[in-house]
């Protein structure tokens, strides 16, 4: 299995203790290509975890989150998703999410030159703020093909949507 117990070598010394939701989480989503949903997790998880209760996943996930080793996506419907965060360059990507119906696009085509950028903000970042930076997440939020042509969009996709035709006109 590609990908699998890899992660056991990279962050072993990460963490003082390896507890058996962590352990159960990270090994699910090495394995997935997906981007899941806590529920989903759960889904996957509890019939092998009986004992790992939704809480338990929302709060473990929090956690890799925050030590880096998963990245978590934000989506309009208040569900976050989440993901493994690979080693691997080629595995590297950032996101497209469309708000309204919550599809993730994933592409890497253009992060050659989109890294010049982040390297530069990040010099700069590191230094005003004396923050070491060691890592990012880069998504954009708008709509998809479908939905930009829908007619009943959300409130909160209109707010969106207003803001940044404000954006792009204080921009000229
Ligand atoms: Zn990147
Ligand atoms: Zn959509
Ligand atoms: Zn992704």
């Amino acid at each position: 299995m590609p990908g699998s117990h890899n992660w056991r070598h990279r962050f072993k010394g990460h963490v003082s203790r390896w507890t058996v939701p962590r352990e159960a989480i990270l090994e699910f989503l090495s394995k997935s290509s997906k981007h899941m949903s806590a529920k989903e997790i759960y889904a996957s998880l509890c019939k092998s975890y009986p004992g790992m209760g939704l809480t338990t996943i929302y709060r473990t996930l929090e956690l890799l989150a925050r030590m880096g080793f998963i990245t978590k996506l934000t989506l309009g419907d208040g569900q976050s998703r989440y993901e493994f965060k690979s080693s691997e360059k080629e595995k590297h990507h950032h996101h497209l999410i469309c708000t309204e119906c919550g599809k993730i696009i994933n592409y890497s085509e253009f992060l050659d030159e989109e890294l010049k950028l982040v390297r530069k903000t990040e010099e700069k970042l590191a230094k005003k703020y004396d923050f070491k930076i060691l890592d990012h997440n880069i998504e954009f939020l708008g709509l998809c093909k479908k939905c930009n042509k829908s007619k009943n969009i959300t409130k909160r996709t209109e707010e969106l949507k207003k803001k940044s035709k404000e954006r792009v006109e204080n921009a000229k």
